[in-house]
Parts: structure tokens; sequence; C-alpha cells
């Protein structure tokens, strides 16, 4: 529907604008009203309804969020909680960093929805793959261009990529040189290319990655090889990137695209992306 309105050239998205004219278009009774920076000590992003009558629904985002990609995100995450959750959750929804981070439906149904629906809003597929074809190995140079066209931080246009390449590749972030948590593409899933945290006993960082120990290095163009053992049982190239602001590691790590080990027999789970888009859509 937005193609066709404005054309294929519309990134980035004015999501603040779209969420109060779609909502007062489609729903005019029960619309959204106000977007507003808010103290929230613990919140990225709330959706609550006015108390008095007629006041429609706010959405608030944190003035902690300095990144502008990081605020749009959050506004279309809560612009997708009252699209599809404001029935079931009458009282809105709060919304913590992870929340926003995380969009494995295993962590958080209702969360990943948000969260595809506001990737699906602030990058198109068919937009974001012709800025990164499937079959390209991409860089965080490539997608710090991409995220900017697109009006994203770094770290949503990098799972938006992973949740369509035909490569082997994982996103790794990283807190005090333990990972937090790791996002593989489908392709590096299906072949066992990946690393697991929840549940298990924190993993720290390899010594040999640039990242460890190493809270300045921001050099994105110098990746680093590892021999197998090191971040997996294969050799992987690994892009590091630390964002000082958030106190964050990033590792993208590409991987050779012959898998080396045998499939993995059963079906990975199935994840928000599966759940929303229709079969023929996949
Ligand atoms: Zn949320």
């Amino acid at each position: 529907m937005l193609n066709a309105v404005h054309g294929p050239d519309r990134f980035p998205v004015d999501v603040e604008r779209l969420a109060v004219e779609y909502s007062s278009n489609v729903f005019p009774n029960d619309p959204i009203t106000k977007i507003v920076p808010r103290d929230f000590p613990d919140f990225d992003g709330i959706l609550r309804k006015g108390n008095g009558q007629g006041e429609g629904w706010r959405i608030g985002y944190s003035t902690r969020i300095t990144s502008r990609g990081r605020i749009r995100f959050t506004i279309a995450h809560e612009f997708g909680h009252y699209l599809v959750h404001r029935l079931k959750y009458p009282d809105g929804v709060s919304c913590t960093p992870e929340d926003l981070a995380i969009w494995d439906s295993e962590y958080n149904r209702v969360e990943a929805e948000a969260n595809l629906f506001a990737a699906s809003l602030l990058m198109p597929l068919d937009a974001f793959r012709r800025a990164i074809p499937d079959s390209m190995d991409a860089t965080f140079s490539d997608l710090n261009e991409v995220a900017r066209q697109f009006g994203v931080s770094l770290t949503a246009a990098t799972l938006r990529w992973l949740g369509y390449t035909q490569k082997r590749a994982l996103l790794v972030v990283s807190k005090d040189d333990f990972v937090l948590w790791s996002k593989p593409s489908r392709p590096a899933l299906r072949s066992g290319a990946f690393i697991r945290t929840a549940g298990l006993s924190p993993k720290a960082v390899p010594p040999a990655s640039p990242i460890r120990c190493n809270p300045n290095y921001a050099d994105i163009d110098d990746p680093v090889r590892h021999r197998p053992g090191i971040w997996l049982n294969e050799e992987v190239l690994e892009y590091p990137l630390v964002i000082d602001q958030y106190e964050l590691g990033m590792s993208l790590l590409l991987l050779q695209n012959a898998s080396p080990v045998a499939e993995i027999d059963e079906e990975p789970v199935e994840d928000a992306f599966d759940h929303f888009m229709k079969p023929n859509q996949r």
C-alpha cells in the first residue's frame, strides 16, 4: 500500500506521521493521538490508552535513547502493538530494551510480532533486498550504509539481513566480554553453526576476538580470520564493532558458504518471521 502511494523511493519512512495519520483514518474512534519522549527508568517504549474520553492512544519512548534509528524502531514497534495487540492488552504494553532487541519468538511471541512489524514497516523486504541481495556477503560497512538509508540502527539492519540471506552468517552481541545473545542466518542455523545462550552459563568472547577487552575497537573494515575452534568448529571471518554508547560488542561472523557439517535433520523452531508471513511470501 505504501509503495503504491509513495513509490519505491520512500525511505526512511516517516513513522510518527504514518502512525498518527493511519490510525486516525482507519480507527477514527480509537486513534494514536500522541508520540512523546518520556523519562522511563526501565522501558524503551510504552503504548497506553489516554484516561479521558476520546483521548486515544499514546506512544512513549525513552529519553535515554539517543539514536534516531532506535527511536524510530521503538515507535514502529509500539505502532505494531497498537495494530496487533491493543484489543488483547487494553491497558497497553511496556517494552524493555531486551524486548526490542531480541527478535526470536522463543523469547516472547508478542514482542517478536511487534519487532517483525517494525522491521517490515521500516525495512520492507522488497526494498531491503534491492539494497543487499540474498547472495551478497554483507559487512558492517555495507549494513551501516543501508541502516542510514532506511533510518534504522545497525543492529536492526543486520538482523533484517540475517532473516533472509542465503549466506551463512551470525551476529554476536556481547557485554563485558560475555555473549549476551546471538542470531544466525537460516543457512547457518541449518548447518549447525550457531551459539546457544538461553539457559546456559554465560559464554565468554574468545580471547582471539578483537572485541575482547577492547572497548574502543571500532575499525569495522578490518576483519579478522579465525581458525576452527575459536568461535565455531570451522573457520570464521569476524567483523568486530564496539558501540561505546551502549558498551556493547558486536561481531559479525561470516562463514564459508559450503556447509562443513551434515545438515541437522530436525526442522528449526519456527520463528516470528515464519509465523507472520504467508507461505507464498516466504
Ligand atoms: Zn513491545
